[in-house]
């Protein structure tokens, strides 16, 4: 976490509240020439041709892995979270993206020739190009500070772009590194950009002439306020909001694999997760086993801190909600003594439909299991409320899963696992509902950050038939031609208007 002092963020560790670091910050009046800056450094960049800026992403991943100890000391001092968990879901995702995007995006944004079949139009030559947006503006959270600007930047400038990232003010030291490291493999300079601030310095990149996109990962309160801005100007958005992601237990489920997968989804980074796990829903009779061994192997964590006392206290004012409508807590239901604002891992159960907790992101180490009596329920119950990021099913049977997974409202569903997929580059990744549009990872993420170009060649030397001059030859051919190419009954068509059609070729030959 960090508190603002004049002209910089002084960052606090979560767990010890000692200050850690500073990082120089600027207001909102100075995001508009950082912006204009990476601009002009995008038009430089954008003719590059597509193996320099595989290259460019070579160099960087042996960077990231030559300089891993040090960008996980940054990670750790501003979160406080296990420091494998800065490696395996921090610089893995970091590391799977340079090196999928080093291989496949020259192939992904190659120009797409586009097949003319129809007779009038087959002598011309079209394809579709994949050109850069120019500068991309990425508005990030703390709770993967460095994974997710530095995979924002990493697709941005692999599609051509330049970035302006506005990390959170809660974690700059790691989005710090993103510029640094960008420069360091030698991206040109002024082509990745940190704007560090607070929300101002953020509303002001929205706001800022020449941004091409705006890629916002947060909340969705804010998220609101950042795609109105973004409309009024009508710069493209994508929009990577909070989640409440289901995970659904089926009574032939693996329970040993399904309470670790539960343990570790709901409470790494101390359930600080977009697609943590914060609902369970149980077929049947596994439902005592599962909670049984849930609570069990919960109350033997012991989990990083949460990010702020703020936010401390809005998880614990959740989980107090709950218990006083009649919840009960199996495993925790309180913060931790002492300094940090450390909070116990919490299983939540016999949690009432009107308790707040059913009703928003929790985005704590507090996660809420319910009994289910069948699948039907089991998807009824995932896919209330208005998010819909994540989803996953356990079960040993690959057709329950299939069948489950398929009436899920998420973007992203997986079967005896969750949320692991972030960290592939190739796998696409966003939300459905409240938890925004658009894709980030995969092709789509890749082609969201250019803007299609269609682009025809022709010769000139082929008579255009729809030209002027129109007459009652020319409307009756053009009947003619459309069934003559569209229709099923093509020869009877020909028949009918052969004279209009042999006016049109003889005027098409001439
Ligand atoms: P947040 O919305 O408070 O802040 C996100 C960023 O927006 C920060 O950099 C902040 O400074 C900036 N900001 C704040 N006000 C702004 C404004 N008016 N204009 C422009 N920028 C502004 O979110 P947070 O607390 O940092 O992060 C937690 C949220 O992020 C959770 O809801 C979580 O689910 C979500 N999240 C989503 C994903 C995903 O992939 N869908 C991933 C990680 C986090």
């Amino acid at each position: 976490m960090a508190v603002a002092a004049a002209g910089e963020l002084r960052v606090v560790s979560p767990a010890t509240l000692e200050v850690v670091g500073a990082v120089p910050a600027i207001g909102p009046e100075a995001v508009q020439e950082l912006v204009a800056e990476a601009l002009l450094a995008q038009e430089r960049f954008a003719p590059t041709p597509p193996a320099e800026r595989s290259a460019l992403l070579v160099r960087l991943a042996d960077l990231v892995l030559d300089r891993a100890d040090e960008i996980a000391d940054a990670i750790v001092a501003e979160t406080a979270k296990p420091r494998v968990e800065a490696f395996a879901t921090e610089l893995f995702p970091a590391l799977d993206a340079l090196t999928w995007l080093a291989r496949n995006a020259p192939k992904l944004l190659a120009p797409e020739r586009v097949r003319y079949p129809q007779l009038h139009l087959r002598h011309k030559r079209a394809q579709v190009v994949h050109e850069p947006l120019g500068v991309v503006g990425a508005i990030t959270p703390w709770n993967f500070p460095f994974a997710i600007p530095f995979t924002q930047a990493a697709f941005a400038v692999a599609a051509g772009n330049a970035v302006v990232l506005k990390p959170s003010e809660l974690a700059p030291l790691s989005g710090a590194l993103v510029e640094e490291l960008f420069a360091a493999a030698g991206a040109p300079s002024s082509l990745v950009r940190v704007a560090q601030g607070g929300a101002e310095v953020g509303a002001a990149l929205v706001r800022a002439h020449g941004l091409g996109k705006v890629l916002f990962t947060g909340s969705g309160d804010v998220g609101r306020l950042v795609a109105a801005a973004a409309g009024e100007r009508l710069v493209p958005i994508t929009l990577e909001l909070g989640g409440k992601d289901a995970m659904i237990v089926l009574d032939d489920a693996d329970l040993a694999r399904a309470v670790g997968g539960a343990l570790w989804a709901s409470f790494f980074n101390c359930g600080q997760v977009c697609s943590g796990v914060e609902r369970i829903y149980v077929e049947g009779s596994l439902y005592e086993p599962f909670v049984e061994e849930l609570a069990a192997r919960a109350r033997e964590l012991e989990l990083g801190p949460l990010i702020s006392e703020e936010q401390r206290s809005r998880v614990d004012g959740l989980v107090a909600d709950a218990l006083e409508r009649g919840a009960h807590a199996p495993a925790g239901g309180r913060p931790v003594d002492g300094v940090g604002w450390f909070y116990e891992p919490t299983v939540l159960v016999d949690v009432p439909p009107d308790a707040c907790i059913e009703h928003g992101e929790t985005f704590g180490p507090v996660v809420t299991v319910a009994r289910v009596a069948d699948e039907a329920a089991a998807v009824r119950a995932a896919n209330g409320g208005t998010f819909g990021l994540g989803a996953s099913v356990w079960t040993r049977s690959a057709d329950r899963a299939e069948r489950v997974g398929r009436k899920l409202r998420a973007g992203s569903v997986w079967h005896n696992d969750h949320a692991y997929s972030y960290a592939s580059a190739q796998a696409a990744w966003g939300g459905q509902g409240a938890s925004g549009f658009g894709r980030t990872h995969s092709r789509l993420g890749l082609l969201d950050l250019t803007s299609p170009k269609f682009v025809d060649r022709d010769p000139g030397r082929v008579p255009v038939p729809w030209w002027f001059p129109y007459d009652d030859d020319a409307t009756l051919a053009f009947r003619g031609l459309a069934g003559v190419l569209y229709g099923s009954r093509r020869l009877e068509t020909a028949w009918r208007e052969r004279r209009a059609l042999l006016a049109m070729a003889r005027r098409y030959l001439r």
